[in-house]
């Protein structure tokens, strides 16, 4: 994703994306990444993961313990977000990814949840590039349905083992877990999980059509089938697991579900995470906003570690995936309520 430079909102986006006044461009960071290149790993100090390109185990995690009331649990979603980054770097199209999406795939199938792969043909500056979404689905008493997505492909890079720890994993990890919690509840709507592939750029500068392949391939798709009418609203998680998690306003957004979210997160007591501070970034709710979907975007884009080596295991914390799952768990019923009273604008 990249933030956007509004005039209004320039100084706090600036803030955002932590570049400094003298490099006002938001683009530089994305390419030439300010630490130096390592063709290592990082390791977690206490928990070494398998080396890159070797087969993690893809037994799902043990079931919880019967009896015990259902809650977002971050050690779950912790080891979710190992996982993923064990498998190394994960591009669009590479092994490494497809093993992600089998890990996935295994996990919503451990947690009871129907899930299936959409597959296509991605034409990017490197060719074409086979891309698959997951899209599982938790029923609910509607068929209407809520849409929560994340992007599970982490950017390419050359030069060095880019694993996405927060940038792709974390979102992914936590999406993973939601739905564990949610299968659990009865719904009102449908609850969609939505893991995309391809919203990296596939030149390292982000620039239109090479980004959000898998959001403009989905909603391309739901508007053919019908199915896009019936999608309600969408929260888009991506880079939650920041260790310094600090979350800002997308003004691309729509404004009544963003308000809904950052007063989930009041109450819960994370004013101090979920900052009323305004920026804009581009990411792969804009698809969903420009076909009429209403849609929020929770991100940390003030990550010194975004596209560098460093966005490893090191620098993310499962205690801000827990932050973001509680905030979307007490969030989603008061979005059912208010879709169930009117169609906000
Ligand atoms: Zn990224």
């Amino acid at each position: 994703m990249r933030s956007v430079a509004l005039a209004a909102v320039a100084v706090a986006m600036l803030m955002a994306c932590g570049a400094d006044a003298s490099n006002p461009a938001p683009d530089a960071r994305t390419s030439a990444p300010s630490n130096p290149p390592s063709n290592a790993l990082t390791p977690a100090p206490s928990d070494t993961p398998p080396a890159p390109g070797t087969a993690a185990p893809l037994v799902p995690l043990a079931p919880a313990q019967s009896g015990v009331p259902l809650r977002f649990d971050s050690a779950r979603a912790w080891e979710h977000l190992r996982r993923q980054v064990a498998f190394g770097p994960r591009p669009s199209g590479s092994a490494a990814l497809a093993e992600c999406r089998r890990y996935i795939l295994t996990e919503l199938k451990a947690a009871g949840i129907d899930a299936r792969e959409q597959a296509f043909d991605a034409m990017t500056p490197a060719g074409v590039i086979k891309m698959i979404n997951v899209i599982a689905t938790i029923p609910g008493r509607r068929p209407d349905r809520i849409v929560l997505a994340t992007h599970y492909d982490t950017k390419r890079f050359r030069e060095f083992a880019f694993v996405g720890a927060s940038d792709g994993a974390s979102s992914t990890a936590a999406a993973l877990e939601l739905g564990r919690v949610l299968r659990a509840g009865p719904r009102e709507y449908t609850v969609e999980l939505l893991f995309l592939d391809g919203e990296e750029a596939v030149n390292t500068e982000w620039r239109d059509p090479d980004n959000t392949y898998g959001s403009k391939y989905y909603v391309r798709a739901a508007r053919q089938a019908g199915t896009l009418a019936g999608l309600k609203a969408l929260i888009l998680l991506d880079m939650v697991g920041d260790r310094n998690l600090d979350i800002r306003r997308d003004t691309n957004s729509t404004r009544w579900l963003t308000d809904l979210v950052w007063s989930s997160a009041a109450r819960l007591g994370y004013s101090s995470t979920f900052i009323d501070e305004a920026f804009a970034v581009e990411d792969d709710h804009l698809p969903f906003l420009e076909a009429g979907v209403a849609a929020v975007d929770i991100i940390d884009l003030d990550y010194p570690e975004w596209h560098t080596a460093q966005d490893d295991l090191d620098h993310v914390s499962a205690r801000s995936l827990q932050t973001v799952g509680e905030v979307v768990l007490d969030a989603l019923p008061r979005i059912e309520a208010q879709l169930g009273a009117a169609t906000p604008r």
